[in-house]
């Protein structure tokens, strides 16, 4: 295999997850650079006009335009769609940017959506109000019901959108029947895998058509840029996506891109350490707060089917504090180590109450609906001795009188 250009897929395709975080879609200059190129160009040059002509009618393979195709974000695509055993990816400037394409680029007038009720703020902003007013209906539904998924189902149902596990109170969707049942109905779900990844779960592994990403989370994991993807079969990405993104410039730097080739070369690591850190910490917390809402726990009553579809609870989990806002935020300002960001996915362990951050746009029905609490806290569990962050939230419970 020539190690300086492109890698012969037929080979690297058969590698494992591990070996494809780190050398998965590396594409080499001349140079033979041993970390990834970061090419920060907006646009790219000809030795011809007739290689132009070539490349804008699709007959030969190379750069045209940033907003068409970038070496340093292709590489990323290729490495993101390898490690989720998807045909073919494509990079987003955030989270958001992803979620937006992945449902705006396959939806029309007149269709319908069956939404999770439990997401990500943005996400039920996009199902709420932006696909309604575009004339799109949308049906949000307790996504942990399978019954529920099937009763909402329409003529017009066009896609399914969740998430699992959700934000912030960790419900679990069951993937292989959802995913089977959209498939029944010719359905497409996409799945925002953002608090697990490919290296906790592959959601395609269960019948999922499109995965879509927040890699600002987990996939930089050291809290440094934003950045999104969306994964799909080579055709949707060919034929539904890239129409929509080529034309609308959703896209990703290639700075942020390199940033989080970076991010990815740890990602297991990052991920399976922070999840066993979660779980002690979680074990510690369970008993002393009224409620946790913990994956890894066996208090949780989708604990099974999580750590059926998941390899490790990941690092994020939710629980009540008793005395609603008052305490929740009495607790977060008497914090030592664990700061205060509504951040997820970091190497550093962040707290934060979303009934006053990221669920505030939602209005209190909303949450009640959704159930976030007043008194619910979040919190991402780092890379940190777990015995200093069990330490912390002690003093921080007992100075905030709980
Ligand atoms: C953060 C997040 C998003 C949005 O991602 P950005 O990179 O902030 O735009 C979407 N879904 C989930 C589950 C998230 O955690």
């Amino acid at each position: 295999m020539k190690k300086t250009t492109g890698q012969n897929r037929e080979i690297t395709r058969h590698w494992r997850p591990a070996t494809q975080a780190v050398r998965g879609g590396t594409w080499r200059s001349e140079h033979g650079e041993t970390s990834e190129a970061l090419f920060l160009s907006s646009g790219f040059t000809y030795d011809d006009a007739e290689t132009v002509a070539a490349r804008f009618a699709g007959e030969q393979d190379g750069m045209t335009y940033s907003r068409l195709q970038n070496p340093t974000v292709q590489m990323l695509e290729e490495r993101i769609a390898l490690m989720e055993g998807a045909e073919a990816c494509r990079a987003q400037a955030t989270g958001m940017a992803a979620m937006t394409t992945a449902l705006l680029c396959q939806l029309s007038q007149g269709d319908h959506v069956v939404a999770a009720r439990a997401a990500f703020g943005s996400c039920r902003w996009l199902t709420d109000t932006l696909l309604p007013k575009w004339g799109i209906s949308t049906t949000t539904i307790d996504s942990r019901d399978n019954d529920a998924w099937k009763a909402a189902i329409q003529p017009n149902t066009k896609v399914f959108f969740f998430e699992t596990p959700a934000n912030p109170t960790m419900d679990i969707v069951d993937m292989a029947y959802v995913c089977s049942l959209a498939k029944e109905h010719g359905i497409t779900t996409v799945v925002d895998n953002a608090f697990a990844t490919s290296v906790l779960q592959r959601p395609m592994d269960y019948g999922a058509d499109v995965v879509a990403y927040s890699a600002t989370k987990l996939m930089d994991g050291q809290g440094r840029v934003l950045a999104g993807a969306v994964c799909g079969s080579q055709q949707w990405i060919d034929d539904v996506l890239l129409p929509f993104q080529r034309n609308t410039g959703p896209n990703l730097s290639p700075f942020n891109a390199w940033v989080v080739h970076k991010g990815l070369e740890t990602l297991e690591l990052r991920a399976m350490r922070q999840s066993e850190n979660a779980l002690a910490v979680g074990k510690f917390l369970e008993g002393r707060v009224p409620h946790i809402m913990h994956p890894g726990l066996a208090s949780h009553p989708q604990h099974e089917l999580a750590m059926r579809q998941m390899k490790a609870c990941g690092p994020i989990f939710a629980f009540e504090v008793d005395g609603g806002r008052k305490q929740a935020h009495a607790l977060l300002n008497a914090l030592e180590i664990i700061d205060i960001s509504n951040n997820i996915g970091d190497a550093r362990s962040l707290m934060c109450h979303p009934a006053s951050s990221t669920h505030h746009g939602m209005g209190p029905e909303g949450r009640e609906a959704m159930g976030v609490r007043e008194g619910l806290i979040r919190i991402n569990v780092g890379l940190e001795d777990p015995a200093d962050l069990i330490e912390d939230l002690d003093q921080a419970l007992k100075a905030a009188g709980l």
